[in-house]
């Protein structure tokens, strides 16, 4: 018998079908979609069995090894690896690679182990009269056939020694999972009038993608738990997908409770060994449900009955930083093609390419418009910094600063956030808060330090920095720049006498870190949580009744077309972490922009405001969704080399793509990395025939080029 074999060749990303003979040995193992190790040329390297067929005319080399073999990528999975390739103009090979976890991979000297435990079941032929302890070990047995040696020490060693002598116990090795679920008692609210509408209405509409918007605290998780119940309760599997960011040990612990050990979670926090395990329980149908990052939406599941998006609106649902640029909600409604199954896509700010189409009854749009308890949305004040800076010389204003000690004075507490998006690489008047934007783009101009050059990424725009303020005249431009660290010291100052926690990178990196963080902030160990994003989402403490949003701008400056989008977004979702419960709540909002409709509708909680608002700017911009985007990322450590061919790719672009507007080449937001030269071409276009096989060709072209590469991202997120 002979193998195909798709090989992984390093460092080049391309496919390659080669024939292996199967030795004796393996051909049972062996089959579609596993992964093996083969020969090639003096080295060993892996790949996948795309076919088996009967014989060959040439002398074969034999596969070596089979890696993993119950981690196969089944008929399911292989195809959509088709799909994606088509889709985003991928080599096959790195679609199959995301599939898997890189834990997965057998790496030399990194192979991870099994971890096995010792358990026991009975054996029938001993018979004896037990003693009141000895009796309580055998009963364990009643209902389960073996018990984990764990558990019955727990009830007595003494007595489950004399059960061995007496041989009465057979020992065995069990393979034991890193991560085990407990289920809790879990009070199961009965589902508000506006929740079971949601419920019933996906019930009785089935298979379709359903966009759930629905306001901060409104009860969208615990529709997600809802639902995944019923789909288990068909014997069905689910996944649900959340952005790495709130994927908190909060989320996690919901799910757990209700769940127990049918979950399995997947998110950045995990050890390899923990994650090898998880994916092997996944594999093993021992697991139903998956709670995980974007990668976690191709959890080899049979049987798929439920997929939930949360936080659809999330930038991290697309990969945009290595092939394939894919987009998981995109392959979550290929597999729910596949499996007959909803897709639910959830937020309180949807996406406004998600709201576009439930406007237009491609996505069935269902509506959480209130709190779970009909609470008010907390009262918003903005706070015009702009005075406020001239007046104190502080980023706190009075007003929060009055606020925070009332919060303290109440006994509530207080979540306080550092935006720390698009932080410090524009330019901004310190005096009057202009920011300096492109003339063509409507675009912040990035500040190049080296060269003292403000610069589009957009359209090539540039301009020398200069020292004064060409709206107000003062000399006070400046790049701000703080860090929590700071804020944090600061506030210590203020409050001397209040506990304070700071929450970011640095402070949650070690391991269990962030878990304990929001422990000890929900048992009000702290009067205080300070941090950048990570305090904005997910998070649900009833004690909380004050949010306080030091520098709602810096997002805005963001190069990128979509900056009041996730402006807007950001603010409406921390604002949803005040008075969640029955407490009252407020925001403060300090902003050098008042008047700025991504900050000014935040006010009012005011989404479709600012759908509206956005749109238009999007349509008059020519941006998405009115248009879609493509950007071809040119590489190269030759800059010479790199503007030449830059320009010949435009050539040849604008010879045969006649109905789209094509942009640059202009140098990419980061210009030079490792000494390697970055230009970036877009394409904007509404309909475009000859897209797909011009972008292939051009893929084809460069992909086996060693001096330029070429990256090619269809709706991308960043450029
Ligand atoms: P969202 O995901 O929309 O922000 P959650 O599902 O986190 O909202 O719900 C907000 C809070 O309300 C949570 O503390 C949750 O336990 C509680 N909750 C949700 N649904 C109900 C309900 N039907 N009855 C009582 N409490 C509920
Ligand atoms: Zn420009």
């Amino acid at each position: 018998m002979v193998a195909s074999v798709l090989v992984e060749l390093p460092t080049k990303n391309i496919d390659r079908l080669f024939d292996y003979q199967i030795p004796p040995q393996l051909e049972e193992k062996i089959k579609i979609g596993v992964r093996v190790e083969v020969p090639f040329s003096s080295r060993k390297l892996e790949g996948f069995v795309l076919a088996i067929k009967d014989s060959s005319s040439v002398e074969l080399k034999e596969i070596i090894a089979v890696i993993e073999e119950e981690i196969t990528l089944n008929e399911e999975l292989l195809s959509l690896g088709k799909y994606i390739k088509k889709e985003t103009l991928s080599p096959l090979i790195s679609c199959y690679q995301v599939m898997l976890p890189k834990a997965l991979k057998a790496k030399k000297g990194t192979q991870i182990h099994k971890k096995y435990e010792t358990y026991y079941r009975l054996n029938e032929k001993i018979e004896f009269i037990p003693n009141s302890t000895q009796k309580k070990i055998l009963d364990c047995f009643l209902n389960q056939e073996v018990v984990s040696r764990k558990k019955l020490m727990e009830i007595s060693p003494s007595s489950l020694k004399t059960l061995l002598t007496k041989q009465a116990l057979i020992p065995l090795q069990k393979e034991s999972y890193r991560l085990s679920y407990e289920k809790k008692e879990d009070i199961k609210p009965p589902l508000t009038e506006d929740q079971q509408k949601v419920v019933r209405t996906v019930e009785k509409e089935g298979a379709k993608t359903y966009l759930l918007w629905g306001v901060t605290g409104s009860g969208k998780t615990e529709v997600y738990m809802e639902l995944i119940e019923q789909a288990l309760k068909k014997g069905k599997t689910s996944i649900v997908l959340v952005p790495e960011i709130s994927l908190t040990p909060q989320m996690i612990e919901r799910f757990s409770k209700r769940f127990g050990n049918q979950i399995a979670a997947l998110h950045s926090a995990l050890s390899d060994g923990e994650r090898y395990d998880e994916w092997r329980r996944i594999y093993r149908g021992e697991a139903k449900i998956v709670i995980g990052a974007r990668s976690a939406v191709f959890a080899p599941f049979q049987n798929i009955g439920m997929i939930i998006v949360d936080e659809e609106h999330s930038d991290s649902y697309k990969q945009e930083d290595s092939t394939p640029h894919y987009s998981a909600i995109d392959i979550a409604k290929k597999r729910a093609e596949y499996h007959h199954c909803p897709v639910i896509l959830g937020s309180a700010t949807p996406s406004l390419d998600s709201f576009a189409r439930a406007l237009k009854k491609r996505y069935h749009l269902l509506v959480l418009p209130n709190r779970v308890h009909k609470q008010a949305l907390p009262e918003v004040t903005i706070v015009d910094m702009n005075q406020e800076m001239k007046k104190s010389h502080s980023y706190f204003s009075r007003v929060l600063l009055e606020k925070i000690n009332e919060t303290f004075n109440r006994g509530e507490q207080v979540i306080l956030l550092l935006n720390r998006r698009g932080y410090a690489s524009f330019v901004t008047c310190k005096n009057c808060g202009y920011t300096m934007k492109c003339p063509h783009c409507d675009i912040t101009l990035t500040y190049h330090k080296t060269s003292s050059v403000l610069r589009c990424h957009y359209c090539g725009y540039a301009t020398k920095v200069q020292d004064s303020c060409p709206h107000c005249h003062e000399k006070s431009l400046s790049n701000l720049g703080m860090g929590t660290q700071k804020i944090e010291e600061d506030l210590k100052k203020i409050f001397p006498e209040r506990k304070i926690l700071r929450m970011d990178i640095d402070t949650t990196s070690k391991k269990g870190m962030h878990r304990k963080m929001i422990e000890s902030f929900k048992n009000h160990e702290y009067d205080l949580l300070l941090g950048t994003q990570i305090v904005a989402k997910g998070l649900d403490f009833e004690n909380v009744t004050l949010v306080g949003v030091i520098n709602a701008d810096t997002s805005l400056n963001i190069p990128d077309f979509r900056s009041s989008e996730n402006t807007f977004d950001l603010l409406l979702q921390v604002a949803g972490r005040s008075g969640r419960s029955h407490k009252k709540g407020e925001v403060i909002i300090q902003t050098f922009n008042p008047n700025h409709y991504a900050i000014a509708d935040v006010k009012n909680h005011d989404y479709y405001k600012f759908y509206q608002q956005e749109m238009q700017i999007r349509k008059q911009l020519k941006y998405p969704p009115y248009y879609y985007l493509v950007y071809i990322k040119l590489s190269s450590k030759d800059y010479t080399l790199l503007e030449k061919e830059a320009l010949k790719i435009k050539k040849s672009l604008e010879k045969y793509l006649h109905h789209t507007i094509i942009l640059g080449p202009s140098p990419a937001y980061v210009f030079k990395v490792k000494d390697t030269y970055r230009y970036g071409i877009i394409l904007k276009y509404q309909q475009e025939e000859a897209l797909y096989d011009t972008l292939q060709r051009l893929e084809e072209h460069y992909k086996s080029q060693k001096l330029i590469k070429v990256d090619i991202n269809l709706n991308p997120i960043h450029f």
